[in-house]
Protein backbone atom coordinates (compact mmCIF):
# COMPACT_ATOMS: atom_id res chain seq x y z
CA UNK A 1 0.00 0.00 0.00
CA UNK A 2 3.10 2.49 0.69
CA UNK A 3 6.01 3.38 -1.01
CA UNK A 4 7.84 1.59 1.52
CA UNK A 5 7.68 -1.63 2.95
CA UNK A 6 7.77 -0.75 6.42
CA UNK A 7 5.07 1.69 6.55
CA UNK A 8 1.54 0.00 7.50
CA UNK A 9 -1.81 1.58 8.82
CA UNK A 10 -2.39 0.68 12.91
CA UNK A 11 -5.80 -0.08 14.44
CA UNK A 12 -6.40 3.83 14.91
CA UNK A 13 -6.18 4.21 11.23
CA UNK A 14 -2.73 5.45 11.77
CA UNK A 15 0.41 5.81 9.85
CA UNK A 16 2.86 3.35 11.94
CA UNK A 17 7.25 3.39 10.66
CA UNK A 18 8.59 -0.36 11.96
CA UNK A 19 5.20 -0.52 14.09
CA UNK A 20 5.92 2.77 15.71
CA UNK A 21 2.38 5.57 15.54
CA UNK A 22 3.78 8.13 13.61
CA UNK A 23 0.50 10.31 15.70
CA UNK A 24 2.17 9.67 18.69
CA UNK A 25 6.11 10.15 17.63
CA UNK A 26 4.97 13.77 16.67
CA UNK A 27 3.82 14.11 19.77
CA UNK A 28 6.63 13.39 21.98
CA UNK A 29 9.27 14.59 20.21
CA UNK A 30 7.26 17.90 18.36
CA UNK A 31 6.94 18.07 14.27
CA UNK A 32 8.73 18.85 12.15
CA UNK A 33 10.65 15.20 12.61
CA UNK A 34 12.64 13.17 10.53
CA UNK A 35 12.14 9.13 11.89
CA UNK A 36 14.63 6.77 11.10
CA UNK A 37 13.93 2.71 10.64
CA UNK A 38 16.62 1.64 11.70
CA UNK A 39 15.90 -1.94 11.32
CA UNK A 40 14.87 -1.46 7.51
CA UNK A 41 18.56 0.97 7.33
CA UNK A 42 20.30 -2.26 8.96
CA UNK A 43 18.34 -5.10 6.33
CA UNK A 44 19.21 -2.39 3.46
CA UNK A 45 23.00 -2.78 4.54
CA UNK A 46 22.72 -6.78 4.60
CA UNK A 47 21.01 -6.69 0.92
CA UNK A 48 24.64 -6.01 -0.31
CA UNK A 49 26.48 -7.73 1.59
CA UNK A 50 24.74 -10.85 1.16
CA UNK A 51 24.23 -10.36 -2.58
CA UNK A 52 28.37 -10.01 -2.94
CA UNK A 53 28.62 -12.64 -0.45
CA UNK A 54 25.96 -14.99 -2.51
CA UNK A 55 27.16 -14.00 -6.05
CA UNK A 56 30.38 -12.66 -5.74
CA UNK A 57 32.02 -15.05 -3.35
CA UNK A 58 32.82 -12.35 -0.51
CA UNK A 59 35.29 -10.74 -2.32
CA UNK A 60 34.32 -7.08 -1.96
CA UNK A 61 32.68 -4.46 -0.04
CA UNK A 62 29.57 -2.36 0.27
CA UNK A 63 30.57 1.38 0.69
CA UNK A 64 27.60 3.13 2.37
CA UNK A 65 27.81 6.83 0.85
CA UNK A 66 27.45 8.83 3.73
CA UNK A 67 26.47 12.12 2.08
CA UNK A 68 22.50 10.51 1.98
CA UNK A 69 22.95 10.39 5.53
CA UNK A 70 25.62 10.98 7.60
CA UNK A 71 25.23 11.38 11.35
CA UNK A 72 26.98 9.30 14.23
CA UNK A 73 24.81 7.32 14.89
CA UNK A 74 24.35 6.17 11.05
CA UNK A 75 28.05 5.84 10.96
CA UNK A 76 27.80 3.34 14.19
CA UNK A 77 24.98 1.06 12.40
CA UNK A 78 27.41 1.20 9.31
CA UNK A 79 30.17 -0.05 11.59
CA UNK A 80 28.38 -2.53 12.96
CA UNK A 81 27.21 -3.89 9.99
CA UNK A 82 30.73 -4.76 8.62
CA UNK A 83 30.05 -1.89 5.49
CA UNK A 84 32.71 0.38 4.55
CA UNK A 85 32.22 3.98 4.19
CA UNK A 86 32.18 6.75 1.36
CA UNK A 87 32.75 9.97 2.82
CA UNK A 88 33.13 13.78 0.51
CA UNK A 89 34.53 16.00 2.89
CA UNK A 90 36.55 16.51 5.90
CA UNK A 91 32.97 17.07 7.88
CA UNK A 92 32.27 13.29 6.98
CA UNK A 93 35.27 12.33 7.78
CA UNK A 94 34.94 13.45 11.25
CA UNK A 95 31.77 11.96 11.75
CA UNK A 96 34.06 8.65 10.90
CA UNK A 97 36.75 9.54 13.53
CA UNK A 98 34.34 9.93 16.00
CA UNK A 99 32.90 6.90 15.80
CA UNK A 100 36.20 5.05 15.50
CA UNK A 101 35.25 3.62 11.80
CA UNK A 102 37.91 1.16 10.40
CA UNK A 103 40.54 4.08 8.64
CA UNK A 104 41.07 1.16 6.17
CA UNK A 105 37.32 1.10 5.19
CA UNK A 106 37.23 4.66 4.39
CA UNK A 107 37.08 5.69 0.66
CA UNK A 108 37.41 9.65 0.37
CA UNK A 109 35.84 11.04 -2.62
CA UNK A 110 35.20 14.79 -3.97
CA UNK A 111 36.09 16.84 -6.72
CA UNK A 112 38.07 19.41 -5.14
CA UNK A 113 39.44 18.73 -1.74
CA UNK A 114 41.53 21.01 0.27
CA UNK A 115 45.32 20.82 1.53
CA UNK A 116 44.01 20.15 5.26
CA UNK A 117 41.24 17.24 3.78
CA UNK A 118 44.41 15.54 2.36
CA UNK A 119 46.38 16.19 5.49
CA UNK A 120 43.59 15.33 7.57
CA UNK A 121 42.66 11.69 5.90
CA UNK A 122 46.48 10.91 5.11
CA UNK A 123 47.16 11.34 8.70
CA UNK A 124 44.35 8.95 10.25
CA UNK A 125 44.76 6.29 7.70
CA UNK A 126 42.28 6.33 5.46
CA UNK A 127 42.37 3.62 3.35
CA UNK A 128 41.31 5.00 -0.31
CA UNK A 129 41.75 8.21 -1.65
CA UNK A 130 39.09 8.88 -4.91
CA UNK A 131 41.66 11.44 -6.72
CA UNK A 132 39.87 13.07 -9.15
CA UNK A 133 42.67 15.53 -11.25
CA UNK A 134 46.23 16.13 -11.66
CA UNK A 135 46.10 18.83 -9.81
CA UNK A 136 45.23 16.76 -6.22
CA UNK A 137 47.21 13.87 -7.26
CA UNK A 138 50.48 16.12 -7.41
CA UNK A 139 49.40 17.58 -4.09
CA UNK A 140 48.71 13.78 -2.45
CA UNK A 141 51.69 12.45 -3.54
CA UNK A 142 53.83 15.48 -1.32
CA UNK A 143 51.24 15.11 1.43
CA UNK A 144 52.00 11.20 1.77
CA UNK A 145 55.53 11.84 1.32
CA UNK A 146 55.90 14.13 3.59
CA UNK A 147 53.93 11.58 6.12
CA UNK A 148 56.53 8.85 4.79
CA UNK A 149 53.14 6.60 3.65
CA UNK A 150 52.36 5.38 -0.01
CA UNK A 151 48.61 6.55 -0.14
CA UNK A 152 46.46 3.80 -1.80
CA UNK A 153 44.64 5.26 -4.59
CA UNK A 154 42.04 5.30 -7.68
CA UNK A 155 40.80 7.47 -9.58
CA UNK A 156 37.19 8.67 -10.56
CA UNK A 157 36.73 8.16 -14.03
CA UNK A 158 34.09 9.01 -16.38
CA UNK A 159 33.35 6.01 -18.27
CA UNK A 160 30.98 7.61 -20.98
CA UNK A 161 27.86 6.05 -20.30
CA UNK A 162 24.75 8.03 -20.10
CA UNK A 163 22.71 5.87 -17.26
CA UNK A 164 19.85 8.54 -17.93
CA UNK A 165 19.24 8.33 -21.37
CA UNK A 166 20.09 4.79 -21.34
CA UNK A 167 21.62 4.94 -24.82
CA UNK A 168 25.42 4.45 -23.98
CA UNK A 169 26.07 7.86 -25.63
CA UNK A 170 29.85 8.55 -25.62
CA UNK A 171 29.57 12.43 -25.87
CA UNK A 172 28.26 14.61 -23.43
CA UNK A 173 29.47 12.81 -20.19
CA UNK A 174 33.05 14.21 -20.67
CA UNK A 175 31.23 17.34 -19.49
CA UNK A 176 31.07 16.77 -15.65
CA UNK A 177 32.89 18.55 -13.22
CA UNK A 178 33.56 14.77 -11.40
CA UNK A 179 37.10 12.75 -12.74
CA UNK A 180 39.00 12.25 -15.86
CA UNK A 181 37.45 11.10 -19.12
CA UNK A 182 38.65 7.98 -21.13
CA UNK A 183 37.50 8.95 -24.58
CA UNK A 184 40.43 11.33 -25.09
CA UNK A 185 42.87 9.75 -22.82
CA UNK A 186 42.97 11.89 -19.97
CA UNK A 187 42.24 8.45 -17.61
CA UNK A 188 45.77 6.85 -19.39
CA UNK A 189 47.60 9.93 -18.68
CA UNK A 190 46.83 10.12 -14.78
CA UNK A 191 47.41 6.34 -14.36
CA UNK A 192 50.57 6.77 -16.02
CA UNK A 193 51.22 9.67 -14.15
CA UNK A 194 50.86 8.07 -10.68
CA UNK A 195 52.39 4.93 -11.66
CA UNK A 196 55.34 6.92 -12.08
CA UNK A 197 55.38 8.98 -8.32
CA UNK A 198 56.69 7.55 -5.21
CA UNK A 199 53.99 8.41 -2.47
CA UNK A 200 50.51 7.24 -4.07
CA UNK A 201 49.78 3.27 -5.34
CA UNK A 202 47.03 3.77 -7.59
CA UNK A 203 45.53 0.42 -7.05
CA UNK A 204 42.01 1.11 -8.14
CA UNK A 205 39.39 1.95 -10.50
CA UNK A 206 36.16 3.62 -9.50
CA UNK A 207 33.56 5.10 -11.44
CA UNK A 208 29.75 6.48 -10.57
CA UNK A 209 27.19 6.95 -13.51
CA UNK A 210 24.32 9.03 -11.55
CA UNK A 211 21.92 8.82 -9.69
CA UNK A 212 18.27 6.97 -9.23
CA UNK A 213 18.92 4.40 -12.20
CA UNK A 214 16.17 1.67 -12.45
CA UNK A 215 18.27 -0.47 -14.46
CA UNK A 216 20.92 -2.64 -14.34
CA UNK A 217 22.13 -2.36 -18.09
CA UNK A 218 24.15 1.07 -17.45
CA UNK A 219 25.78 -0.31 -14.37
CA UNK A 220 26.87 -3.75 -16.44
CA UNK A 221 28.13 -1.33 -19.31
CA UNK A 222 30.10 0.97 -17.26
CA UNK A 223 32.11 -2.79 -15.33
CA UNK A 224 33.00 -3.89 -18.81
CA UNK A 225 34.40 -0.44 -19.81
CA UNK A 226 36.12 -0.37 -16.74
CA UNK A 227 37.65 -3.49 -17.04
CA UNK A 228 38.54 -3.12 -20.68
CA UNK A 229 40.53 -0.38 -19.13
CA UNK A 230 42.08 -2.19 -16.18
CA UNK A 231 43.12 -4.49 -19.42
CA UNK A 232 44.95 -1.50 -21.20
CA UNK A 233 46.61 -0.43 -18.02
CA UNK A 234 47.77 -3.90 -17.39
CA UNK A 235 49.32 -4.15 -21.07
CA UNK A 236 50.54 -1.03 -21.26
CA UNK A 237 51.85 0.05 -18.16
CA UNK A 238 52.12 -3.33 -16.53
CA UNK A 239 49.81 -1.76 -13.69
CA UNK A 240 47.45 -4.07 -11.64
CA UNK A 241 44.14 -3.13 -10.39
CA UNK A 242 43.35 -4.74 -7.59
CA UNK A 243 39.76 -3.24 -6.98
CA UNK A 244 37.38 -1.83 -9.13
CA UNK A 245 34.74 0.14 -7.49
CA UNK A 246 31.32 0.68 -9.26
CA UNK A 247 29.93 3.44 -7.45
CA UNK A 248 26.51 3.87 -6.06
CA UNK A 249 23.13 5.45 -7.64
CA UNK A 250 20.69 2.70 -7.55
CA UNK A 251 17.31 3.57 -7.47
CA UNK A 252 14.64 3.68 -5.38
CA UNK A 253 10.71 4.29 -4.97
CA UNK A 254 9.60 7.85 -3.82
CA UNK A 255 5.91 7.68 -5.95
CA UNK A 256 3.89 4.27 -6.69
CA UNK A 257 5.11 4.27 -10.51
CA UNK A 258 8.67 4.09 -9.28
CA UNK A 259 9.82 0.89 -10.44
CA UNK A 260 13.18 -0.37 -8.33
CA UNK A 261 15.58 -2.92 -9.40
CA UNK A 262 15.84 -5.28 -6.41
CA UNK A 263 19.50 -4.44 -5.14
CA UNK A 264 20.89 -7.80 -5.10
CA UNK A 265 19.76 -7.83 -9.35
CA UNK A 266 22.35 -5.44 -9.61
CA UNK A 267 25.27 -7.02 -8.04
CA UNK A 268 24.32 -10.75 -9.46
CA UNK A 269 24.38 -9.20 -12.76
CA UNK A 270 27.41 -6.99 -12.47
CA UNK A 271 29.27 -9.78 -11.18
CA UNK A 272 28.74 -12.08 -13.66
CA UNK A 273 30.36 -9.16 -16.29
CA UNK A 274 33.47 -8.62 -14.23
CA UNK A 275 34.15 -12.23 -14.13
CA UNK A 276 33.72 -12.69 -17.71
CA UNK A 277 35.71 -9.56 -18.49
CA UNK A 278 38.68 -10.61 -16.04
CA UNK A 279 39.02 -13.78 -17.93
CA UNK A 280 38.98 -12.11 -21.02
CA UNK A 281 41.71 -9.85 -20.42
CA UNK A 282 43.90 -12.41 -18.13
CA UNK A 283 43.33 -10.58 -14.83
CA UNK A 284 42.67 -11.41 -11.70
CA UNK A 285 39.41 -11.16 -10.57
CA UNK A 286 38.86 -7.55 -8.90
CA UNK A 287 38.02 -6.96 -5.13
CA UNK A 288 34.77 -5.07 -5.90
CA UNK A 289 32.86 -1.96 -4.58
CA UNK A 290 29.77 -0.68 -4.41
CA UNK A 291 28.46 2.72 -3.15
CA UNK A 292 24.79 2.91 -2.85
CA UNK A 293 23.52 5.46 -0.66
CA UNK A 294 20.07 6.85 -0.96
CA UNK A 295 18.80 2.83 -1.47
CA UNK A 296 20.16 2.35 2.23
CA UNK A 297 18.72 5.35 3.46
CA UNK A 298 15.85 7.13 2.14
CA UNK A 299 13.32 4.13 2.00
CA UNK A 300 13.91 3.66 6.03
CA UNK A 301 13.34 7.22 6.72
CA UNK A 302 9.96 9.99 6.70
CA UNK A 303 8.93 13.25 7.94
CA UNK A 304 6.49 14.06 9.74
CA UNK A 305 4.85 17.41 9.83
CA UNK A 306 2.07 19.63 11.02
CA UNK A 307 -0.46 21.34 8.73
CA UNK A 308 -1.00 24.59 9.16
CA UNK A 309 -2.69 27.26 6.93
CA UNK A 310 -4.94 25.04 3.90
CA UNK A 311 -5.64 27.74 1.23
CA UNK A 312 -7.44 26.87 -1.58
CA UNK A 313 -7.62 29.04 -4.68
CA UNK A 314 -10.52 28.39 -6.48
CA UNK A 315 -10.14 27.44 -10.38
CA UNK A 316 -6.34 27.19 -9.54
CA UNK A 317 -5.25 24.82 -6.80
CA UNK A 318 -5.35 23.86 -3.23
CA UNK A 319 -2.00 24.48 -1.08
CA UNK A 320 -1.31 22.61 2.15
CA UNK A 321 1.07 24.97 4.34
CA UNK A 322 3.48 22.77 6.69
CA UNK A 323 5.96 23.98 9.28
CA UNK A 324 8.81 22.92 7.99
CA UNK A 325 9.58 23.53 3.67
CA UNK A 326 12.89 23.41 1.76
CA UNK A 327 15.09 24.33 5.48
CA UNK A 328 14.64 20.18 5.84
CA UNK A 329 14.21 18.81 1.68
CA UNK A 330 14.91 20.90 -0.72
CA UNK A 331 14.85 18.41 -3.20
CA UNK A 332 11.87 19.44 -5.09
CA UNK A 333 13.27 23.23 -5.51
CA UNK A 334 16.79 21.24 -6.40
CA UNK A 335 15.33 19.37 -8.97
CA UNK A 336 11.68 18.45 -8.90
CA UNK A 337 11.70 15.40 -6.94
CA UNK A 338 8.56 13.31 -6.30
CA UNK A 339 7.75 12.18 -2.83
CA UNK A 340 4.92 10.77 -1.50
CA UNK A 341 2.47 12.15 0.94
CA UNK A 342 -0.04 10.94 3.51
CA UNK A 343 -2.02 12.75 6.45
CA UNK A 344 -0.75 10.28 9.15
CA UNK A 345 -3.57 10.64 11.03
CA UNK A 346 -6.13 9.56 8.56
CA UNK A 347 -3.66 7.17 6.87
CA UNK A 348 -6.60 4.30 6.17
CA UNK A 349 -8.44 6.87 4.44
CA UNK A 350 -8.64 7.36 0.90
CA UNK A 351 -6.64 10.01 -0.64
CA UNK A 352 -9.97 11.78 -2.22
CA UNK A 353 -7.96 15.35 -2.56
CA UNK A 354 -5.08 16.32 -4.39
CA UNK A 355 -3.59 19.28 -3.08
CA UNK A 356 0.75 21.39 -3.04
CA UNK A 357 2.36 20.65 0.06
CA UNK A 358 4.01 23.97 0.73
CA UNK A 359 6.83 24.68 3.08
CA UNK A 360 7.03 27.87 5.45
CA UNK A 361 10.18 29.50 3.92
CA UNK A 362 10.18 33.18 1.65
CA UNK A 363 10.33 31.26 -1.21
CA UNK A 364 7.60 30.85 -3.85
CA UNK A 365 9.27 27.59 -5.21
CA UNK A 366 9.08 26.25 -1.23
CA UNK A 367 7.16 23.65 -2.28
CA UNK A 368 7.57 19.56 -1.25
CA UNK A 369 5.08 18.01 -3.11
CA UNK A 370 3.25 19.49 -6.26
CA UNK A 371 -0.85 18.15 -6.76
CA UNK A 372 -0.18 15.62 -4.24
CA UNK A 373 -2.63 13.07 -3.79
CA UNK A 374 -4.09 13.14 -0.44
CA UNK A 375 -6.61 12.95 2.05
CA UNK A 376 -8.25 15.83 2.88
CA UNK A 377 -6.29 17.86 5.10
CA UNK A 378 -7.23 20.04 7.92
CA UNK A 379 -4.92 22.01 10.41
CA UNK A 380 -3.56 20.32 12.96
CA UNK A 381 -3.06 17.28 10.99
CA UNK A 382 0.15 14.87 10.83
CA UNK A 383 1.54 14.97 7.32
CA UNK A 384 3.88 12.42 6.31
CA UNK A 385 6.09 12.66 3.27
CA UNK A 386 7.61 9.31 2.92
CA UNK A 387 10.99 7.80 1.90
CA UNK A 388 12.90 10.86 3.24
CA UNK A 389 15.76 9.29 4.44
CA UNK A 390 18.46 10.07 1.87
CA UNK A 391 19.05 13.54 0.89
CA UNK A 392 16.60 15.40 3.06
CA UNK A 393 18.62 15.81 6.55
CA UNK A 394 22.24 15.74 4.83
CA UNK A 395 21.42 18.71 2.73
CA UNK A 396 18.92 20.64 5.32
CA UNK A 397 19.70 24.69 6.49
CA UNK A 398 19.06 27.19 8.42
CA UNK A 399 17.41 29.09 5.84
CA UNK A 400 15.33 31.75 7.11
CA UNK A 401 16.87 30.80 10.17
CA UNK A 402 14.60 28.34 10.68
CA UNK A 403 15.79 25.27 13.29
CA UNK A 404 16.68 21.82 11.64
CA UNK A 405 13.73 19.23 12.46
CA UNK A 406 15.06 16.68 15.26
CA UNK A 407 15.73 13.03 14.36
CA UNK A 408 14.49 9.79 15.95
CA UNK A 409 15.24 6.61 15.15
CA UNK A 410 13.10 3.38 16.22
CA UNK A 411 14.02 0.03 16.44
CA UNK A 412 12.06 -2.91 18.16
CA UNK A 413 10.20 -1.32 20.22
CA UNK A 414 12.34 1.72 21.33
CA UNK A 415 12.15 5.00 19.98
CA UNK A 416 15.27 7.49 20.44
CA UNK A 417 16.63 10.70 19.63
CA UNK A 418 19.73 10.77 17.52
CA UNK A 419 19.95 14.25 16.17
CA UNK A 420 18.47 16.62 18.65
CA UNK A 421 16.24 19.43 17.86
CA UNK A 422 18.27 22.56 16.85
CA UNK A 423 17.23 25.93 19.13
CA UNK A 424 17.27 29.44 18.34
CA UNK A 425 20.36 30.04 19.86
CA UNK A 426 22.09 27.04 18.04
CA UNK A 427 21.52 29.45 15.45
CA UNK A 428 23.12 32.18 17.12
CA UNK A 429 25.90 29.91 17.97
CA UNK A 430 28.63 31.13 15.83
CA UNK A 431 27.23 35.24 15.42
CA UNK A 432 29.35 37.38 16.94
CA UNK A 433 27.85 40.90 17.79
C1 LIG B 1 26.32 10.26 -4.71
C2 LIG B 1 27.33 9.20 -4.80
C3 LIG B 1 27.04 7.92 -4.34
C4 LIG B 1 25.70 7.52 -3.79
O1 LIG B 1 24.67 7.69 -4.71
P1 LIG B 1 23.19 7.16 -4.33
O2 LIG B 1 22.37 7.62 -5.48
O3 LIG B 1 22.80 7.82 -3.06
O4 LIG B 1 23.29 5.68 -4.21
C5 LIG B 1 28.05 6.99 -4.37
N1 LIG B 1 29.27 7.28 -4.85
C6 LIG B 1 29.58 8.51 -5.31
C7 LIG B 1 30.94 8.78 -5.79
C8 LIG B 1 28.63 9.51 -5.32
O5 LIG B 1 28.93 10.71 -5.78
Amino acid sequence: MFVSENLTVNENNHLAIGGFDTVELAKEFGTPLYVLDEDLFRKNCRVYKNAIDQYYDGNGLVLYANKSLCTLHTFNIIKQEGLGADVVSGGELYTAIKTGFPMDKVYFHGNNKTDDELEMAVSNGVGHIIVDNMYELERLNEIAKKHGIIQNIMFRIKPGVDAHTHDFIQTGQIDSKFGVALENGEAFEIYEAAHKMSNVNPDGLHCHIGSQIFDVDPFCKAAEIMMDFAGELKNKLGLCIKNLNLGGGFGIRYVESDDPVPYDEYIKHVSQVVKASAQKHGLDVPFILMEPGRSISAPAGITLYTVGAVKDIKNVRKYVSIDGGISDNPRYIMYEAEYTAVIANKAGDAKTDVATIAGKCCESGDLIIENAPIQPAEPGDILAVLATGAYNYSMSSNYNRIPRPAMVAVSGCNAKVIVKRETYDDILKNDIL
